[in-house]
């Protein structure tokens, strides 16, 4: 176990009791965060993403970049997005409970490129005193997610599978990061939404040429999106079946389920009840068997 993660669980074991400084800070941040709500995302001038944003899937980036229709976010979509800044400040509060030393904290950085600068905001940046892929006192930095049940068990069930699964772009995302703050990449601090359990995963900083060299790469590319002819679609639909039999219907599978240009990038794209299916989930359907069109009108 690493040392972040072992000085966190030694914290929370027992008793564990904020001091009344910290909790101060934490309000403070709270109050910096809470006004976040009110915040509009703009668009970047220089027409590059953020370095949240470069990680992702490269035909999203090329939608955005061309201006395509996002779809109208949920209506929790704020709410979503305030528990994840106030899991952000619990999560520094019990961080500084446990003695851990944070040098910055949501610090502004920018990552030039051969095509431009691209901005971001760092979470943490924690001088560790030891583990396995830093010297003592080495600076490195740590993003904080709050994540669902799954994400928590699943994407985030250590660096390999992040990687695998990496739709939203983390991994470029730190070490993105990293690269802009001259320091280490650290790794990532989850949160379980649904429990309320910590997880810290190391990066590996030995990774960091190739996900700088991705971050150019895909800076170049959408650098040269400026038509429609210039996108390209990269994830197919899936055949639906049901107890291993095909439905006839076709259906969007990750990461286009996530994805805010889902209904621009698919024609006739329907939110609708699966069914055939007795749990009755709402599922994205690129196209329904005629049998199934009459039962959903
Ligand atoms: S819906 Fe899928 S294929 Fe289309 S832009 Fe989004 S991720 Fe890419």
């Amino acid at each position: 176990m690493n040392n972040l993660q072992t000085k966190i669980d030694l914290f929370l074991s027992g008793t564990p009791e904020i001091p009344r400084d910290i909790i101060f800070t934490a309000s403070q941040m709270f109050n910096e965060k809470l006004s976040r709500f009110n915040y509009k995302k703009l668009p970047s001038k220089s027409g590059l993403p953020s370095l949240s944003q470069i990680g992702k899937p490269m035909c999203q980036l090329q939608a955005s970049k061309l201006g395509w229709k996002e779809e109208d976010k949920p209506i929790n979509f704020k709410m979503m997005m305030t528990y994840g800044d106030m899991t952000e400040v619990l999560t520094v509060a019990v961080l500084l409970a446990a003695g851990i030393e944070i040098t910055d904290m949501n610090k502004k950085v920018k990552l030039p490129t051969k095509v431009g600068d691209l901005y971001g905001e760092l979470d943490l940046v924690l001088q560790l005193k030891l583990n396995d892929y830093h010297q003592v006192g080495e600076k490195s930095v740590w993003d904080i997610k709050s994540a669902s049940s799954w994400s928590f068990d699943k994407r985030f069930a250590s660096y390999d599978e992040l990687k695998k699964q990496d739709d939203f772009g983390y991994c470029c995302q730190l070490f993105g990061y990293a690269k802009a703050e001259g320091v280490k990449a650290g790794g990532w601090i989850v949160v379980n939404k649904g429990t309320g359990e910590i997880k810290v995963i190391e990066a590996d900083p030995g990774d960091q040429e190739h996900y700088i060299n991705l971050i150019e790469q895909k800076a170049l590319q959408i650098s040269k999106t400026t038509e429609k002819v210039h996108f390209e679609k990269l994830y197919d639909d899936k055949l639906e079946t049901y107890y291993k039999k095909s439905t006839g219907n076709r259906k969007l599978q990750a990461p286009c389920i996530f994805c805010d240009y889902k209904f621009a990038c698919w024609e006739g794209l329907k939110y609708v009840k699966n069914p055939v299916s007795k749990a009755g989930n709402y599922e994205y359907y690129t196209n329904m068997a005629r049998r199934y069109e009459t039962v959903l009108r």
